[in-house]
């Protein structure tokens, strides 16, 4: 038996923020015991429990759309091309890394978001056999696109409708959820998509039924007016990316609780590192024009409920694994969505949405705690220093930090 005694000046729940500690939350072999407020007394800290200090205490954050198997912080375009064709055990190395890059930040949940060879199925049965992991693990395998469409990196091909069915049997093994690519990528220089919906509304509906039938939720990387029109009228369960959002689509998603991942990370670095890729002022100005846009529908899906979630699409260039989600919780909060908004999406709503164990702050939970050195409601800062992790035993960050 250990006994932990956690002390925070306050803590966010998943829901709640509650300030005006002192609070002490007592860990019993990895479960919450109690949350009380008050100071620690002489009799608590006389049995025996490891006391740990800290400022702020919050669930552990989720990465809710990352690619394991590539790395976000390789710049070089020639390398990351190269890159794809690397062995299996390379590109299983580098997920490692990315792991523990997301670990560091304070994440203790990541959903993948596909990759062709498997790499995350590899990750995930790593971190699944591993009882001393500090961090969950959701992986698609490989997801699904249209024969000749944009994903090679991380989706088998369909052509049609029995392909459809055959291939989600196939792939349904080594899948938490089923990734679909519903349309291609934006074009930056015109700020428009590049080319129209990969599957037609009819095959969306067999590959939601079909993946329904097989336990499994579908996320859909959508973006452009016509694709997610089709993915929310046949019923995706989340889009991811999302980018020329309406307040129609919002709506609708609203009402069947179709979650929103928006993925700003990738795009934003377009716009702070322009040269990279050679864009003009002119395409910068539809960057910042496709940037707004999310704004404004991020700021209108939290105050008409849509389920917004954390996920940085790190892996992708310029997104680095960690770093990236937590830049996400401030373009989040700089839409317009409270630090609480934000940290619901960040801990207790993906948990909740996708059937995982809650890591909610309250008695009879596992402790799935990251603890900071200050309140992310006086500064969203604070998010940025983790303290440590506590998942069953104490995992101190920050001297690996500095
Ligand atoms: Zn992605």
């Amino acid at each position: 038996m250990s006994t932990h005694l956690i002390t925070a000046d306050a803590y966010f729940d998943g829901i709640t923020h509650h300030a005006g500690g002192p609070y002490r939350i007592r860990v019993n072999d990895g479960q919450i015991e109690e949350v009380t407020k008050g100071a620690l007394d002489v009799e608590a800290s006389a049995d025996h429990a490891h006391v740990i200090h800290s400022a702020f205490v919050l669930p552990g954050l989720v990465e809710g759309h990352c690619h394991v198997f590539l790395d976000g912080g390789e710049l070089d375009f020639q390398t990351r091309k190269a890159y794809l064709k690397a062995p299996f055990d390379e590109m299983s190395s580098r997920a490692r890394l990315s792991v523990a890059q997301n670990v560091d930040s304070g994440i203790t949940l990541i959903r993948d978001a596909g990759d062709i060879h498997g790499v995350n199925t590899r990750m995930k049965e790593e971190i699944d056999a591993d009882p001393h992991s500090v961090v969950d693990m959701l992986s698609p395998g490989v997801a699904i696109r249209k024969i000749g469409r944009y994903g090679s990196f991380m989706a088998r091909e369909i052509t049609d409708l029995d392909g459809i069915v055959q291939t989600i049997r196939e792939i349904t093994p080594n899948a938490s959820q089923l990734k679909v690519l519903l349309t291609g990528i934006i074009d930056f220089e015109k700020g428009t998509m590049k080319g129209g919906p990969q599957f037609t509304l009819e095959e969306i509906r067999v590959i939601v039924e079909t993946a329904r039938e097989s336990g499994l939720l579908t996320y859909a990387h959508c973006s452009g007016e016509d694709g997610l029109r089709l993915a929310v009228e046949a019923g995706i369960d989340s889009i991811e990316h999302g980018f020329f959002m309406t307040r129609e689509i919002l709506q609708v998603m609203a009402e069947k609780g179709i979650a929103w991942v928006p993925t700003y990370s990738p795009v934003d670095f377009q716009l702070q590192r322009p040269e990279l890729a050679g864009w003009n002022a002119a395409t910068c100005d539809r960057l910042r024009a496709i940037l707004e846009n999310h704004n404004m529908h991020v700021a209108l899906a939290y105050g008409m409920g849509v389920s917004v979630v954390t996920g940085s699409d790190a892996g992708s260039y310029g997104a680095v694994h960690g770093q990236a989600l937590i830049d996400e919780l401030f373009y989040l909060h700089h839409a317009g969505g409270s630090v609480a908004d934000v940290l619901a999406s960040a801990t207790s709503l993906p948990r909740r949405l996708w059937g995982c164990p809650s890591a909610d702050i309250v008695a009879g939970n596992q402790a799935n705690l990251l603890l900071l050195e200050g309140s992310p409601f006086e500064d969203l800062n604070h998010v940025r220093r983790p303290l440590g992790i506590f998942r069953r035993t104490w995992h101190p960050l920050a001297e690996k930090a500095g």
